[in-house]
């Protein structure tokens, strides 16, 4: 099916030519800036890391190499000929000042066959000098893809999660990081609080007018647990109630607004039902994909 933008595994045949890619998860063992005081304390209200790492990445051994080579047993059942990139995805996987602790595990990763590029995960403003030059350096051999979490480009709203960072420094980080060679993207999550979607469309415009080559949206989940879900409890996260079916609809206006030079990696997360306390809309991200493809049909 011809689809009116550009799917993440069309930039991804770009970037490598045709067959599988496919992103493996990797720990590198840092925390989060916004948790231990280092830019705020009790991170983004929305935030449970362990909603959105896989279960390959909890075990033990925390050696790159050895969480690739989970990874790749995972997936090469099912795709033999597949090739990875290594996703360095847990909480902010460049907060560290040792560049040459990141190096080595560029290295690492880079040395697994199979591995054909790097994706990094981070926030905008824990991009240093050292790791700018490391990260660099890198996407000098291989594509380096930056997943810069931004959410939001209302700093009202970004405030209100107790993001920790504005967002002019999403703009300064996607201009540093493509100008050092890396592919910047941005996440985004539609239906923050105070949030509807005329702001998220408004974010959507905000993050096309960047240079970015993708960008991640997904729903807000309350997850169980996180101070959101306190609020939510007590009536005053200030979030709308969305159906599966109204935020099909927006992810349709998102996509006439986003230009084939910008891939949509995904539109739906999808913790364990267990941990969500809201939406309880039971889809899996391919099944939401299905349909809103459906939609898209002429
Ligand atoms: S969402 Fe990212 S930046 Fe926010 S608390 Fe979680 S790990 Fe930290």
């Amino acid at each position: 099916m011809n689809l009116p933008y550009t799917t993440y595994s069309e930039y991804l045949a770009g970037l490598f030519g045709p067959g599988k890619v496919q992103k493996i998860s990797v720990n590198a063992g840092y925390g989060c800036p916004n948790r231990d005081g280092t830019i705020g304390r009790g991170g983004c209200t929305y935030c449970s890391n362990a909603s959105f790492t896989p279960g390959y990445c909890l075990e033990g051994d925390s050696s790159v190499a050895a969480q690739i080579a989970r990874g790749k047993e995972f997936f090469a059942r099912k795709y033999p000929d597949m090739r990875y990139l290594a996703y360095f995805q847990s909480y902010t996987s460049t907060f560290t000042s040792r560049g040459d602790e990141l190096q080595r595990m560029y290295e690492e990763a880079l040395a697994q066959p199979g591995i054909v590029g790097l994706v990094i995960g981070t926030r905008p403003d824990c991009l240093p000098g050292n790791v700018l030059e490391v990260i660099g350096e890198f996407a000098r051999r291989v594509p380096v893809i930056v997943e810069l979490g931004a959410e939001s480009s209302h700093d009202r709203t970004l405030r209100r999660v107790n993001r920790g960072h504005t967002w002019s420094r999403v703009e300064e980080a996607v201009a540093t990081l493509r100008a050092a060679g890396a592919r910047p993207g941005l996440h985004l999550i539609a239906g923050l609080p105070g949030e509807g979607e005329e702001e998220v469309l408004q974010t959507v415009e905000r993050a096309c007018a960047l240079a970015i080559d993708t960008i991640k949206m997904h729903q807000l989940q309350i997850i169980k647990g996180t101070p959101l879900h306190k609020q939510w409890l007590a009536g005053e996260s200030d979030t709308e109630e969305w159906d599966v079916e109204r935020y099909m609809r927006l992810c349709v206006k998102i996509i006439k607004q986003v230009p084939r030079r910008i891939a949509i990696e995904r539109f739906l997360a999808s913790a364990p039902p267990g941990m969500v306390a809201s939406p309880s809309w039971g889809m899996k991200n391919h099944e939401f994909t299905a349909r809103l493809h459906r939609l898209l049909r002429p």
